[in-house]
């Protein structure tokens, strides 16, 4: 028997109600590990019917209370992260080590959650004007609502739900109906850790679920991650909707290699930031850009260790990435590298014919490595999400770095050198959201906030960190004056401070 999903409406599992399903497969083995109902919109409605029925009462619950919640929340996840990790490799196909750190960077968020009474602070002045008083303070949304992608089934939903239910709103979550149980387990240890019902929610779906969502009158807020061409079209309609939308969007993060570099460590960090999760990160460097005599260097040191990637399925301890997370997927990354090679690049490592033994019905394909990329061609310009590391030439510094701020993607970037010089006006001058600097994948930690600029990201706030806070509440601000003051008859000019 497939085991059947189940949405989860105020604090219960719900059976879907649309009959409409989808096959949620292991990608190591092709099987069909459970099946996940697909919201209706009546089904998305009773979900956030749930969310504004507890909100009165969640809004107004100290936010000391609603901080220790989150610590108690912490703690289980701690104590759960196995079982998280395995339901995030069984349906993504990551390898355990790799779920496991999802899990760390998503209980972060958690972590900074529980500072929540110290983040609402907000500012005082006394006698603003004789005898008058002012102060702001941020306050919850209302029901807010996240949509989320395939390859972080729980750290990016925990990018959005901690802060903005410790803030004081309550959250439905659309996760990927393709990785669709680790969420649910979240759900089960926010209630284990004292979350009343109703204040989080999953309704799991596809297209017709996330309109439901962008359209719904009683949502405030949407946050979004996944793809450019859908993170654009939920922040069009959900603005066109009158709510606050924040949609993060694809990616292709260059990495420039200068001649200075360490070229070992340059090519370990490409290694881990190419291959690792199969390429299927945000943050995934996809494009070397090598400059003068570190192409060379590079490509001498990266051949062989592509050629030797370990690959295997989650249960491999020793496996350093796994398969694609559908046959979809990897028809789509398959052909990518044939177009690659009818563009002209230089497939240096052809990773298409590998073959786990064992798993002959796996989504698996070995590391593909390209040389002598041109920026005019497909596989550089669009995101491709799999193992396959684009090497570009240039002749300068200059060259590099305009190539980073010409791509109309500008989620992660790295530079890898000795000179502090070129270190620094990189880092100043990029038209990039987040920048390592000898570091490949640059992702802020809980307490800054995560997002990119230009084609990803839509809308203007980036994500957890004092940016999350503030996409999750709006500031009031009050002027008071008491009984010395208000015997001055009325006013009828625009009030200036006396
Ligand atoms: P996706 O865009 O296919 O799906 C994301 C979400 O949108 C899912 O919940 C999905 O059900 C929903 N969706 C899919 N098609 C839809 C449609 N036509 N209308 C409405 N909703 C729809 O993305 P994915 O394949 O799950 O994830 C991979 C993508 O996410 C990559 O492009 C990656 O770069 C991006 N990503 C970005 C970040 C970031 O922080 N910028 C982080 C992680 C992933």
């Amino acid at each position: 028997m497939t085991a059947q999903l189940n949405h989860y409406i105020a604090g219960q599992p719900q059976e879907g109600k649309s009959g409409r399903r989808s096959d949620v497969f292991n990608p190591a083995t092709g099987e069909v590990a459970a099946q996940v109902p697909l919201a209706s919109t009546a089904e998305v409605d009773a979900a956030v019917r749930a969310a504004a029925e507890a909100l009165p009462k969640w809004a107004a619950t100290p936010p000391l209370t609603r901080a220790r919640v989150m610590f108690k929340f912490k703690e289980l996840i701690e104590s759960n992260r196995d079982r998280i990790a395995e339901a995030i490799s069984r349906e993504h196909g990551k390898v355990l080590s790799d779920a496991a750190g999802e899990v760390t960077r998503g209980m972060e968020v958690v972590e900074f959650a529980c500072g929540i009474p110290h983040l609402l602070k907000g500012e005082f002045n006394e006698n603003v004007g004789t005898n008058v008083d002012s102060y702001s303070v941020r306050q919850p949304l209302g029901v807010v609502a996240g949509i989320t992608p395939f390859n972080f089934p729980a750290m990016v939903p925990m990018w959005m739900f901690p802060v903005a239910i410790a803030c004081g709103n309550t959250f439905v979550l659309k996760p990927s109906e393709r990785d669709p149980s680790a969420p649910l387990i979240l759900a089960e240890l926010l209630a284990e850790a004292g979350l009343p019902a109703g204040v989080f929610n999953v309704v799991h779906g596809d297209k017709e679920a996330v309109d439901a969502i962008l359209d719904h009158p009683e949502i405030q807020a949407v946050s979004f991650v996944g793809s450019t061409p859908i993170a654009e079209y939920v922040y069009h309609r959900g603005t066109a909707n009158n709510k606050r939308v924040q949609a993060l969007g694809g990616a292709k993060n260059h990495m420039i290699v200068m001649p200075d570099a360490d070229m070992d460590q340059a090519t370990d960090a490409l290694m881990g930031a190419g291959y690792g999760s199969a390429g299927e990160r945000c943050m995934a460097v996809s494009v070397a850009v090598a400059v003068g005599s570190a192409g060379d260097a590079l490509m001498e040191r990266l051949t062989p260790k592509v050629q030797n990637l370990r690959i295997g399925p989650y249960s491999d301890s020793e496996a350093e990435m796994g398969p694609l997370v559908t046959k979809q997927h990897y028809e789509k990354v398959k052909g990518y590298v044939d177009i690659g090679v009818e563009e002209g690049a230089k497939l240096v490592v052809d990773g298409r014919d590998f073959k786990m033994q064992g798993y002959e019905n796996g989504y698996f394909i070995g590391g593909c490595l390209f040389d002598e990329v041109k920026p005019d061609m497909r596989i550089y310009k669009e995101e491709i999400f799999g193992p396959v590391l684009s090497v570009v030439r240039a002749e300068s510094y200059d060259e590099a770095a305009a190539l980073v701020n010409a791509h109309e993607y500008g989620n992660g970037t790295a530079i890898f050198t000795r000179d502090g010089d070129a270190a620094r006006t990189f880092a100043s001058r990029v038209n990039v959201g987040m920048v390592g600097i000898n570091v490949p994948i640059p992702v802020p930690m809980a307490f800054h906030s995560f997002g990119g600029w230009k084609r990803s990201l839509f809308g203007d706030h980036h994500m957890h960190g004092p940016e999350g806070v503030r996409f999750y509440t709006r500031l009031k601000t009050v002027t008071s004056r008491w009984p010395t003051g208000i015997r001055a008859g009325a006013e009828f000019v625009m009030p200036t401070m006396k």
